[in-house]
């Protein structure tokens, strides 16, 4: 499972989702309507993959 905390200070969106594929199209959608941005460019998604997401475990149940 993946877990996407929003890096932007006074945004506290947090999901998860079952996959990392899954997980980025949620954060897609997310900056998309929450921050305007309609296409992120390759960096910001590495920045995103490399900042906002962990792989968490299974077991770890998130609310
Ligand atoms: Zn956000």
């Amino acid at each position: 499972m993946y877990e996407f905390r929003c890096a932007v200070p006074y945004c506290k969106t947090h999901f998860t989702a079952p996959t990392e594929d899954e997980l980025m199209g949620e954060v897609a959608k997310h900056v998309l309507v929450k921050h305007r941005i309609a296409n992120p460019s390759k960096s910001l998604v590495q920045f995103l993959k490399d900042n906002t997401i962990r792989e968490v475990p299974p077991t770890a149940k998130t609310g």
